[in-house]
Order: structure tokens, then C-alpha cells, then sequence
């Protein structure tokens, strides 16, 4: 089976990171004749160099940018074990972390499955496939997942806009079991609730799951101001820790509806506030106010979505960086935060910085941080480390 697989050669000198380990082949890279072009989006292909040398095996799509998606050695056969072998590997790396069963447990190429993400939340598995060749293995993908984690439900969140890019239709259904409105999440002690089909992502944001701790120890005693809170993750955990006040702001009411259910679980909801609206115009409001808060933090949604947002995503980062400084009390702390894979850690901390010096403020960085355990990084892949999370003390 493994020898059927059309081979597709990357051009002479071109593909240099996939040459050095990195998963991914860009069509600019390989040629591209009238028999790899017709080849269906998803097929397995096997990559290889101008002279014939065979680089991995992978999936190939002619209509995406990134063509080719290497997930093993040339001879491996993709079949129903090795899905089953990488699904250990990512079920050991979680257990040792993590006492509770609460974590993403596939990361993509960090975990070596392109085109998989799976949130687990106890019983149930929360799973998004990106790519057409992940969705030519989902059913064998599936049965593997059985065999290696038995989850009780299994939801498919195939509505991803980036499935566009792959050619893929959207949708959301219950591959196994029944699909929950609402799912219990526990996490640093804290308990929350995420809704698996119309939530964002998988209905929770397991990357910040450190940070959240980070910001809490900062906590008691504070006026605390989360921003872009989604459904309570930094929020609920500060005031859980000692926040004197916690106030919670985002444009979603239905992020802010389950951010108000998990501050009632947490016994936390007379020291929280809720407030929808935008989060510039909530921080120009507080600053009109002159309201000042002691802890802040601000996660908002990726600013540089695609490579061509980068500039304007940078001046987003700075200004909301200058106006979230200009709200600190004296002696406080400002965590600050980027999932735009666009944008480097090197260019965030540098807009980060320019914003809080624009705002008058001096600061020392206290504390640099990207996702957690459950979210590896292909080394060869800086993507894949697309989190970045920098506390900052102020003056
Ligand atoms: N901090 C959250 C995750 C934030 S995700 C956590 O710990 O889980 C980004 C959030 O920004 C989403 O909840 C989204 O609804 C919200 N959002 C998007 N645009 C916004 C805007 N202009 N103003 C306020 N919130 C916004």
C-alpha cells in the first residue's frame, strides 16, 4: 500500500525547512504537473527530493497553500495502529501532567497528526479535523481514538473557517454518543462550563490554562480587569483566589452567560461583574472614568489571522497594550496576550513594549509564557508555538 503512493518531488534548492524536519511542503515548493495537480484534495502521497530520495509520507491537497503534510517515514503505512500509536503517545504525555481527564489531548503536527485537534473533557472527545487528508482518515482516525481513549461521545466541531482553504464543507455532529449542550470543565481547581457545538473552538481554551494560575497568584486583594474573557478562564480563577473584584468583559453574551454560571459554581459571583461590549471601547470608557484596576489582563482574539494582517495586527497589539497600561494602578500588573501565529514572540513583546511606553507607564517583564504541556510545538514548526502570554509589573 505504502509503495502506491504517488510521489511528488520538491524543485531543485526549494523546500528548505521540510528538507531540515519541518511537516510541511508549500505548493511553491513542489512540482506541480498535470497529474499532481488532478490528484483529489487528501490523497497520500509520499515527498520527495529532485533526485528521487524519499523525504516522509503525508496527504496532499493542489488547492491548499501548504500542499503537503508529511505524518511519517516513507514506508509507514496510515492505517488503523498508527493512529492508535500516536494517540498513546499523546494519552501518556497528558497523564503525566494531569491528574484529571480535562486537556487537549492532540495538538496537531505537535503531537505528529496535521489536520487533528482533540479537547478531551472527561467522557467526551471534542474533535476538529483541518485538512481534506484528515478527513479522508476520519473514520479510520476514529476507531483509533476508540481503541486508545474509549470515550463515551465523540463530538466532530468540522466547522472550522479554515476548512474552507481545504475545500471542505462546515459541520457539527455526534460521531459517537450523544453530543452535550454543555460540558463541565475542571481546571486548576476551578470548575467551569463550555458548550461543545456553539462555543468557540472546541468550547474551551485549554492553551491558557498556566497563564490563568499565573494571573490568580497575582490576585488577592485585587481590582481585576479581564478582558476578552470568553467564558471565565482568567476571570473566575482570580476571584477564586482572593480578587476583592473581578470585572469580566466581552462582546459575547453567550460567553458571558457560562463566565456568570462558572462564578456561580465557583461560590465567586457577588465579587464578579459582567459587562458586554467591546474591549477598546470598555478601556476607554474605564480611563474616561478614571477607573483603575490592579491586576489586568487582556487575551483578545488573533489581531493577524493570515500573513497579510501582520502590520495592522502588530499596531492592534500595541495599542491595546497602551491602553490597557494607561488603566493600571500604581504598583500593579498587566498580563498580556497574542494566539496569532502571525505575529512572533520577538515582534508581540516589542509592540507590547512601545504601548506601554506610550502610555507613560515604566515596566518590568516579569514573566514570559506560551501555552501549556498539552499544546506541544513541532520543533521545526515556530506555528505551532502560536501562543504568547507576557505579565508585565508596572510602576
Ligand atoms: N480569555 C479567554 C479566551 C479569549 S478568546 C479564556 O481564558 O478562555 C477571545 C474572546 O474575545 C472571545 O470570547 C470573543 O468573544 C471575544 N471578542 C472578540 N472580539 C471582541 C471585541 N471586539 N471586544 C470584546 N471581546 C471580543
Amino acid at each position: 500500500m505504502a509503495a502506491k503512493r504517488p510521489i511528488i518531488r520538491l524543485k531543485p534548492r526549494e523546500g528548505r525547512r521540510v528538507r531540515a524536519g519541518a511537516p510541511w511542503a508549500f505548493s511553491n515548493e513542489i512540482t506541480m504537473d498535470a497529474a499532481v495537480k488532478a490528484l483529489p484534495p487528501g490523497t497520500e502521497v509520499q515527498l520527495a527530493d529532485e533526485g528521487g530520495a524519499v523525504i516522509g509520507a503525508g496527504y496532499f491537497n493542489p488547492k491548499s497553500l501548504i500542499a503537503i503534510r508529511l505524518l511519517a517515514p516513507p514506508e509507514t503505512k496510515i492505517d488503523r495502529d498508527f493512529f492508535v500509536g500516536k494517540f498513546r503517545r499523546a494519552l501518556g504525555l497528558r497523564t503525566r501532567f494531569f491528574d484529571r481527564p480535562f486537556y487537549r489531548l492532540v495538538h496537531a503536527e505537535g503531537d505528529g497528526l496535521p489536520g487533528l485537534v482533540v479537547d478531551r473533557f472527561d467522557e467526551t472527545c471534542v474533535v476538529q479535523v483541518t485538512t481534506a487528508g484528515m478527513e479522508r482518515l476520519t473514520d479510520t482516525m476514529l476507531d483509533a481514538l476508540d481503541a486508545a481513549a474509549a470515550p463515551q461521545n465523540v463530538i466532530l466541531r468540522n466547522d472550522t473557517p479554515s476548512r474552507a482553504l481545504e475545500g471542505l464543507d462546515s459541520y457539527v455532529r455526534a460521531a459517537k454518543g450523544a453530543a452535550p449542550e454543555r460540558l463541565a470543565v475542571e481546571e486548576n481547581g476551578a470548575r467551569y462550563f463550555a458548550d461543545p457545538k456553539g462555543g468557540q473552538k472546541s468550547g474551551w481554551y485549554y492553551d491558557q490554562r498556566d497563564n490563568r494560575l499565573a494571573l490568580a497568584q497575582l490576585a488577592k486583594g485585587a481590582r481585576l480587569l479581564d478582558a476578552y474573557c470568553y467564558s471565565g478562564g482568567f476571570g473566575v480563577l482570580a476571584a477564586k483566589h482572593g480578587a476583592s473584584e473581578a470585572t469580566l468583559v466581552d462582546s459575547s453574551e453567550p460567553a458571558l452567560k457560562l463566565a456568570a454560571e462558572a462564578a456561580e459554581a465557583n461560590g465567586v459571583a457577588a465579587r464578579c461583574r459582567f459587562v458586554k461590549s467591546d474591549a477598546f471601547e470598555a478601556l476607554e470608557r474605564f480611563a474616561r472614568e478614571e477607573k483603575k484596576f490592579d491586576v489586568v489582563v487582556c487575551d483578545p482574539p488573533p489581531f493577524a489571522p493570515s500573513r497579510k494582517d501582520v502590520e495592522a495586527g502588530a499596531r492592534a497589539y500595541r495599542r491595546l497594550a497602551r491602553m490597557a497600561s494607561a488603566i493600571v494602578a500604581p504598583g500593579g500588573f498587566l498580563m498580556l496576550a497574542s494566539c496569532s501565529y502571525n505575529v512572533s514572540r520577538e515582534r508581540f513583546a516589542l509592540e507590547c513594549a512601545a504601548g506601554i511606553g506610550r502610555s507613560g507607564r515604566h515596566a518590568a517583564l516579569i514573566r514570559e509564557a506560551g501555552a501549556g504541556t498539552d499544546h506541544p510545538a513541532h520543533p521545526m514548526l515556530p506555528e505551532s508555538a502560536y501562543l504568547k502570554a507576557l505579565t508585565y509589573a508596572l510602576d
